[in-house]
């Protein structure tokens, strides 16, 4: 049985009909830039995370530099970061000539460690970027009470996060200054090809963000400010606009994945427990907050289930052996990329800090878990690791 890690062609087949019109629509209307149906979807945006302001832009990433360019980050100003996650939140940094400064995560959520964060503060530190993982909204309140404590700003990298809930119940990317999210086709709410939102409740950003989405301009062609090419395509928003009703039904749809993964994995005897970080007599780790109900109370969107497995390598080649689509998000953390090197020596880290982003990227792996997949797939993939140790 072939389980891919993620079917794109399952989703776009229910909803043909409406995505085909939306893209004639645009077709027709020969309005390809911002316009009417990017500001429909800033509203929908607005209404569906219950914020003042959304902003829509060319990409995930351009979400992010934005944000930095808006909370007026500047050379050498140093910026907080996870140790790990996709490039795009240190690599914005990196392009304002600002430094990304890594802590380590906690390994319950993989997200940002507060306590690890608060050490990393500096005279010079500006900004914090909390990154909400896999779809799990990061420790944000203790990550707002150090924010406040020492004046920075917090810019959530919800790239992964669209619908995830923070414990208190607040959207993820509605608690900090800037909100990031992104419409890669593999991200919960994806759109044909790239795009991204930023938000806000807080007037003056939202202004000055939207100046800078069109190279600072405003009135057109008079710049007080540099900004760039940050712009929205109008084909983009149809389509998300078209997808967004459906959101909440496919996270729904991912959550229960992930719950049957974690019943089949307790049940094989693999795991005895989920959200655990030690081994014991345990194969596999799996995440917590799959239920509302449990220790973390985040509400968990799963843009990726990731488990924690010693034999990873070993893991990820039997699985890909029975065409299981698998993925390591993300083998190396910032601290080891080359190119982060030269401010490697500046800030003088040592080796063992990162103790909790090296084991990340040592075990973890991701499987299978978009809406569409059957039951039968998902006990497939849980039968197939039970082999696995089975044979060892
Ligand atoms: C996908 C992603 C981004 C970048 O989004 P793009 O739309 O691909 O530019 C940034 N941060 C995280 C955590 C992501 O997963």
């Amino acid at each position: 049985m072939r389980v891919p890690l993620l079917d794109l062609k399952a989703q776009y087949a229910s909803l043909k009909k409406e995505l085909d019109e939306a893209l004639i629509k645009t077709a027709e209307s020969q309005y390809f830039i911002l316009g009417p149906e990017v500001e429909k979807l800033e509203k929908n945006i607005c209404e569906y995370l219950k914020c003042r302001h959304a902003v829509g832009v060319s990409s995930g990433t351009d979400a992010l530099l934005i944000a930095l360019m808006a909370l007026d980050i500047k050379p050498g100003d140093e910026v907080i970061i996870p140790d790990y996650s996709f490039f795009a939140t240190a690599g914005v940094v990196s392009r304002l000539n600002a430094v990304p400064v890594f802590a380590d995560i906690d390994l319950r959520t993989y997200n940002i460690d507060p306590k690890k964060l608060e050490k990393k503060i500096s005279p010079k530190t500006k900004a914090i970027i909390p990154v909400h993982l896999y779809g799990q909204s990061a420790e944000m309140s203790g990550i707002m009470e150090i924010a406040k404590k020492h004046d920075l700003k917090v810019i959530e990298d919800g790239a992964q996060a669209i619908g995830a809930q923070y414990s208190d119940g607040r959207q993820a990317g509605t608690i900090g200054d800037i909100g990031c999210f992104s419409f890669f086709p593999s991200k919960n709410l994806g759109c044909f090809g790239d795009g991204g939102i930023v938000t806000t409740n807080d007037d003056a950003l939202y202004e000055k963000l939207k100046i800078l989405r069109v190279h600072g301009s405003k009135p057109k062609y008079y710049h007080r400010i540099i900004g760039g090419n940050f712009r929205l395509d109008a084909i983009q928003a149809a389509v998300l606009s078209v997808k967004l009703p459906h959101l909440d039904g496919w996270s729904q749809k991912r959550r229960d994945n992930a719950s049957l993964y974690t019943e089949l994995f307790l049940k094989a005897g693999l795991s005895s427990a989920p959200g655990k970080t030690e081994y014991g007599n345990d194969r596999v780790l799996l995440p917590e907050a799959v239920f509302r109900e449990s220790g973390l109370k985040n509400f968990h969107i799963f843009n990726q289930f990731i488990i924690r497995v010693k034999e990873r390598d070993e893991l990820r080649a039997h699985l890909t052996g029975k065409e299981i689509g698998n993925e390591i998000y993300y083998p190396v953390p910032f601290h080891r990329q080359e190119c982060f090197d030269d401010i490697l020596k500046k800030h003088g880290y040592s080796g063992g800090e990162f103790v909790n982003s090296e084991t990340a990227s040592n075990e973890t792996i991701a499987l299978p878990i978009y809406p569409e997949l059957s039951k039968e797939q998902i006990g497939f993939v849980v039968e197939s690791i039970k082999e696995f140790y089975s044979a060892r």
